[in-house]
């Protein structure tokens, strides 16, 4: 399987960033050994300073395809879930100035943190909250009607040029309100009521 993650999908959190709002999506991947299941630790690496959060929906993809059309992707995922796109922003910045890719500070091991999957007909996937607390307060807050790109729009635009496989996941982009992460501190993430994240860093 891989995990496809969308950069700035989310205007507020673009501009908190200072980038530009893209008019089509930005990609990039993660590999397997990025996974962080069944609300593991993590144990924060020592290459870097200023590791961040950033939650975001997840979809699981659910069959075989390549070229899809925006009207048939919606078939292609019948899950979803929340995920952490762990990004060591100090080795980010310093890459983003050089011009180079992004992928030390995106793909570290353990870099993302995956909840259980829930089925997607039971919610407004246009609408849909979810949230992360940091220890005790609430640090972000994002709507799924915020998206500068729908699921839709994201799996279409993805296979046109990379074939999505049964499995797949894709971090569909984090709302504004990301920060930093210490030894010590928990996170827990919602999608609307139901609470499942909740792990600590070590
Ligand atoms: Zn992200």
């Amino acid at each position: 399987m891989k995990i496809i993650a969308v950069g700035r999908n989310y205007i507020e959190h673009a501009r908190e960033l200072n980038n530009p709002v893209p008019s089509s999506p930005v990609i990039f991947m993660k590999p397997e050994t990025a996974l962080l299941k069944d609300n593991a630790p993590f144990y924060h690496p020592d290459f870097s300073n200023d590791i961040h959060y950033e939650a975001e929906i997840v979809i699981k993809i659910c069959k075989e395809g390549r070229h899809i059309s925006e009207k048939y992707a919606g078939t292609y995922f019948e899950e979803i879930g929340l995920g952490i796109d762990f990004t060591a922003r100090d080795i980010q910045q310093r890459h983003k100035e050089k011009g180079l890719p992004w992928e030390l500070a995106k793909s570290f091991d353990f870099s993302a943190p995956i909840s259980r999957f829930l089925p997607k007909q039971d919610f407004d996937l246009n609408n849909l909250n979810f949230s992360l607390n940091l220890n005790a307060g609430q640090v972000q807050l994002g709507n799924t009607g915020n998206m500068i790109f729908t699921f839709e729009k994201l799996i279409s635009f993805i296979s046109q040029y990379i074939s999505l496989k049964k499995g797949d996941l894709i971090y569909t982009g984090t709302p504004e309100g990301v920060g930093k992460i210490s030894i010590g501190d928990r996170l827990t993430g919602y999608i609307e009521n139901e609470k499942l994240l909740d792990f600590e860093i070590k």
